[in-house]
């Protein structure tokens, strides 16, 4: 059998987080909200999913632009890796400071940025949306001349740096912050204090904000999250508020060039009235100030982190045997996994209709049994089970609340 070891990511970032929390209780800090950590974790879940069915294109243009285009022939020896690693933190570098100054890349990497929290949970804060933009900017790699191979390895290890470098956890490193991006630097990254905005782009060395720039140091306690932060948790509008932001924007605009500046201006020359008019239309008032002070009760935890903990667990099996799994079946795990995640945000929103949600996540779930049994009664059961729900469907709806809500 052959396994993608890759998977064990999950299990080890969960470690990380595990370690960090026990760390930041006995220093007798409050570095971890659950609304903001389940929110986190739902996040990366869908990122890690939908990642695992696109990395495989990315693989594809990587090598294609290599076949048809490579400047020069770069081998795999020392100084081939050395000048990869050299040249991927430069253009991260460059695509890090146009995702914070371009309203299209932006609308995408605001996401890594919503949460009012610093920790580990934040380094999976990453779309699959911005995965794409930052396979745009690493295209430049193959053209170079570096094969995909060596390209996609590198990747995953400047890929795994980051990670660390969400903590409150870790003080300042000594003579490493002359070289290398620390917790600190980051830190500074995340803040909303006005002299830490746009600072700090760097992903492994910090040298490029030196050389252009954009270098603060952390002196002052930083505020984390966004200036106007994101008022809600829902899985669906962190991920396409700004999106939706950028689309009104631009439809407002009158002209071609008008609605080109929009497109490719900087994030702070959109009108923030944009946000407020999609949020009335959008959120329920007051969501997250609702939310926090009813999520407290321990079932309503329980049921879900026991969601969280299933997702993850599907996931990392998922991950783990990818060969393995059908297409059909990769499919509808994926479907429920993302109706989950848009399940928890809704949940943490104290929404009505995280109800229908629910029965959308037993059917996949007894699709995926159908399709793995074959067995015809499991539709006769289905049938039954449908129309029972049906006729009881006010009792049932009126106890899942009770259940749930309180
Ligand atoms: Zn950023
Ligand atoms: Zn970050």
């Amino acid at each position: 059998m052959h396994f993608n070891w890759l998977a064990f990511a999950v299990p080890l970032f969960l470690l990380f987080i595990g370690l960090e929390y026990l760390v930041a209780k006995r220093q007798k800090k409050n570095y971890f909200h659950f609304n903001n950590s389940v929110a986190n974790l739902n996040i990366g879940v869908g990122e890690r999913l939908l990642d695992s069915f696109t990395v495989g294109g990315f693989y594809f243009v990587y090598e294609y632009l290599h076949q048809h285009f490579a400047l020069f022939d770069i081998q795999a020896n020392v100084w081939g890796w050395v000048g990869l690693l050299i040249a991927t933190d430069f253009v991260w570098y460059w695509y890090h400071r146009l995702a914070h100054e371009i309203n299209v890349f932006w609308a995408v990497h605001v996401v890594h940025h919503q949460s009012d929290d610093f920790n580990y949970t934040v380094s999976a804060r990453i779309t699959v949306f911005q995965a794409v933009v930052r396979t745009g900017f690493w295209s430049i790699l193959p053209v170079v001349g570096f094969p995909a191979e060596m390209i996609t390895t590198m990747l995953l290890i400047h890929g795994l740096y980051p990670f660390f470098l969400h903590t409150r956890t870790i003080g300042k490193l000594g003579w490493l912050e002359y070289v290398l991006v620390t917790p600190s630097h980051h830190r500074v990254h995340h803040a909303s204090n006005p002299q830490y905005l746009d600072k700090n782009y760097g992903d492994m060395f910090i040298i490029w904000d030196k050389l252009f720039g954009t270098f603060a140091e952390e002196e002052e306690e930083p505020t984390y999250g966004l200036t106007k932060p994101l008022d809600s948790h829902s899985f669906l509008w962190q991920h396409f508020h700004g999106l939706l932001e950028l689309l009104m924007a631009t439809q407002r605009a009158t002209g071609w060039s008008a609605k080109w500046a929009v497109l490719f201006g900087r994030p702070d020359t959109v009108d923030p009235g944009i946000r407020e008019e999609l949020e009335n239309r959008f959120l329920s008032a007051n969501a997250v100030e609702r939310s926090v002070a009813h999520n407290k009760s321990r079932r309503f935890r329980g049921y879900v982190i026991g969601q969280l903990a299933g997702t993850l667990l599907i996931l990392f099996s998922f991950l783990l045997l990818d060969q393995y799994v059908p297409g059909y079946l990769q499919f509808l795990t994926a479907l429920f996994i993302l109706l989950t995640a848009i399940n928890c945000g809704a949940l943490l929103e104290q929404r009505q209709w995280v109800l229908y949600l629910e029965i959308g996540r037993v059917g996949v779930l007894w699709l995926a049994l159908y399709a793995i049994l074959g067995e015809p009664m499991l539709i006769v059961l289905g049938y039954i089970g449908a129309l029972s729900f049906w006729a009881y469907f006010s009792l049932i709806q009126k106890r899942y609340f009770r259940l749930i809500y309180g």
